[in-house]
């Protein structure tokens, strides 16, 4: 089964082609973060447009790299939410248009199942009960998947994602966007003791989270330094912020995985990207003998390769969308 995937519901316009949900035939991701960078953020409107100019070539890319013709395609796999609600239209409007030339299902994919399945596409045979933490630029959440399709949310974040956290203190400190990827890489020459930023447990037992105080407490320090003209050093706070993430998600994704007594943790979106969250996880999880797995880097950040695996296991139940699905910008991944 050939599944052709789109993903468009940010600042990625990416198309792929999945064999069975495990073999990546291509997975073509053309990026606008060089167009958006100047701004310090995605532009709602920009994303859209180049989106739209973008789709038809990285579709043909992705074909010619599978070495397949779209007679070779089984479904249409797109992301049709959570998202911009302009971005996601492009993509989806595409599927459509797709799937009904080449008459095939169209299946529509929630983002975050998208995400959850980067690491289906790197583990085929990961085998369930077990949790997820999804952590990326717009969710911070911690999943329990009884079995295939089926999710359970167990805590969120309450105010901001983790990936945003990390973008907004980046962009103060002026290191520029996306600033995951440049908190982690100044944090290398900074010492992760010096700065102790505040944690935010919440009630005892709960599963949410909250990083709006850390990153107020974060640009505080910067403000009272520039105020003071003292000197501050842009590694030791961006390992002291990497340092407070990491602690708050690896600590509560292992009290998440032994609440629900599974074997494994799944790492999944953009900030699973990241190695001091990583390292983490896996000391924490490996003193009460947990595993973690997370997918290669170019997996975790937004990619039509997720989608394709999702949407294969969604074809395989039959849960096909007709043409009237819309792009959905809050979609919920929960039924309850
Ligand atoms: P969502 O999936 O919630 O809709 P999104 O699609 O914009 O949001 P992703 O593409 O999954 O988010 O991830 C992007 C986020 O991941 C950004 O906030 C970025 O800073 C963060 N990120 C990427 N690499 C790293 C890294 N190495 N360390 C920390 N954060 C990272
Ligand atoms: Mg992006
Ligand atoms: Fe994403």
């Amino acid at each position: 089964v050939n599944i052709l995937a789109i993903e468009t519901s940010c600042d990625e316009s990416s198309v792929a082609v999945i064999q069975d949900g495990r073999v990546i035939r291509s997975n073509i991701i053309s990026s606008q973060i060089e167009i958006h960078k100047k701004y310090g953020g995605v532009v709602p409107e920009i994303a859209s447009r180049k989106h739209l100019e973008a789709l038809p070539f990285v579709v043909q890319e992705a074909l010619s790299e599978a070495e397949a013709d779209f007679k070779d395609i089984d479904g249409i796999g797109v992301a049709y939410g959570p998202g911009l609600v302009g971005a996601l239209l492009v993509g989806l409007s595409y599927a459509k248009a797709a799937a009904y030339a080449i008459e095939k299902p169209l299946i529509g994919v929630h983002h975050l199942e998208g995400h959850i399945h980067a690491g289906f596409l790197e583990y085929p045979d990961l085998a369930f009960p077990l949790v997820a933490l999804v952590v990326s630029g717009g969710h911070t959440s911690l999943v329990y998947l009884p079995k295939r399709g089926a999710y359970e949310l167990l805590g969120q974040t309450r105010d901001d994602a983790a990936g945003e956290a990390f973008d907004k203190v980046a962009r103060h400190l002026g290191l520029g966007y996306p600033g995951g990827p440049q908190i982690q890489q100044a944090a290398l020459q900074g010492n992760r003791e010096k700065l102790v930023f505040p944690r935010a447990w919440l009630e005892k037992d709960s599963l949410d989270f909250s990083f709006s105080g850390l990153k107020s407490s974060v640009l505080n320090y910067l403000n009272q330094c520039k105020m003071k003209d003292e000197a501050y050093d842009i590694p030791d706070i961006a390992a002291g912020l990497q340092e407070a993430i990491g602690d708050v998600l690896a600590t509560k994704a292992v009290v998440a995985a032994k609440k629900k007594k599974v074997p494994t943790i799944l790492l999944a979106g953009g900030v699973a990207a990241n190695l001091r969250l990583r390292e983490m996880l896996q000391e924490k999880a490996g003193q009460e003998n947990i595993n973690v797995l997370w997918p290669s880097p170019v997996l975790c950040t937004d990619n039509a390769a997720m989608i394709g695996c999702a949407a294969y296991y969604k074809y395989l139940r039959g849960e096909f969308s007709d043409l009237t699905l819309n792009a959905v910008p809050n979609l919920s991944l929960f039924t309850s």
